[in-house]
């Protein structure tokens, strides 16, 4: 029996949102867990509506970081309209970390023991279009002779099991660090926030998915940037990171280029 297999309903709406899709930028903005938001189907998963609103569920600051982003940048976004907790985009389908059974210090009982006809449903209604939009959009762009470079943007939580981070702003890579050495780079020259390379995750832990999915067999430049959330929690902080970042993307995107 495919139970749950009607993971999204009609009060769902898309899974895909694309903003700014008309801007002529080579910046891609991808934003995989701008939502907290989950399908009517799978309720609350058992949660507490103060899990359901944390960082476990989405990155807060994520999507109105993206969208000054983009503002500043002619870039169009891609972004997942549900939570990381019923499909977390950026993991593969084989990752338990796709459907999680434990966030932090959370069990999620509404992930406990799912079939694969459950892992199945959940993959082709959430997984599956996101990437796909992602897929077709840089090819569009191929097709045109237009160059991409991929920026995933992330937040990240001050206190993780407890524990302060000091890291400001995360400036991911996988195999191909050319963006992000750019970045970095950019960075250090100004010295106004706490930056580092591969932190607080690095691809040994998984988050370079969503890169090495789309940037790496293409050759398009691409990073991962993480911000920690506690500096983008209001709209005159997300303007000043905005700026701070955009600055340090277009001059790495100018030495690095489009492909
Ligand atoms: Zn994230």
């Amino acid at each position: 029996m495919l139970a749950r297999s009607g993971i999204l309903t009609s009060v769902d709406g898309e899974t895909v949102a694309v903003e700014n899709a008309s801007a002529g930028g080579a910046i891609l903005l991808v934003c995989e867990h701008a939502s907290a938001h989950l399908p009517a189907a799978v309720g609350t998963l058992g949660l507490s509506s103060e899990a359901l609103s944390s960082h476990i569920a989405w990155d807060p600051g994520a999507l109105a970081l993206c969208r000054l982003l983009s503002a500043k940048l002619d870039a169009t976004i891609i972004h997942q309209r549900f939570s990381r907790l019923v499909y977390d985009c950026n993991r593969p389908p084989e990752s338990p970390a796709a459907m999680p059974e434990k966030s932090e210090i959370y069990e999620i009982p509404g992930n406990k023991d799912l079939s694969v006809a459950e892992r199945y449903a959940r993959t082709a209604a959430i997984y599956v279009p996101f990437h796909d939009r992602i897929s077709a959009e840089l090819a569009r762009r191929t097709a045109g002779e237009r160059g991409s470079v991929l920026v995933t943007v992330h937040s990240f939580t001050p206190v993780y099991f407890g524990k302060p981070r000091a890291v400001e702003i995360g400036i991911l890579h996988d195999t191909d660090s050319r963006l992000a050495d750019a970045i970095l780079e950019g960075a250090a020259k100004t010295g106004r926030f706490r930056v580092e390379r591969n932190s607080p995750y690095g691809p040994e832990d998984g988050v370079t998915h969503t890169l090495r999915l789309h940037a790496l067999p293409a050759g398009h430049a691409n990073v991962m940037i993480e911000v920690r959330n506690d500096l983008i929690a209001n709209s005159v902080d997300q303007e000043v990171m905005a700026d701070y970042l955009a600055g340090l993307i277009a001059d790495a995107v100018s030495v690095v280029g489009g492909q």
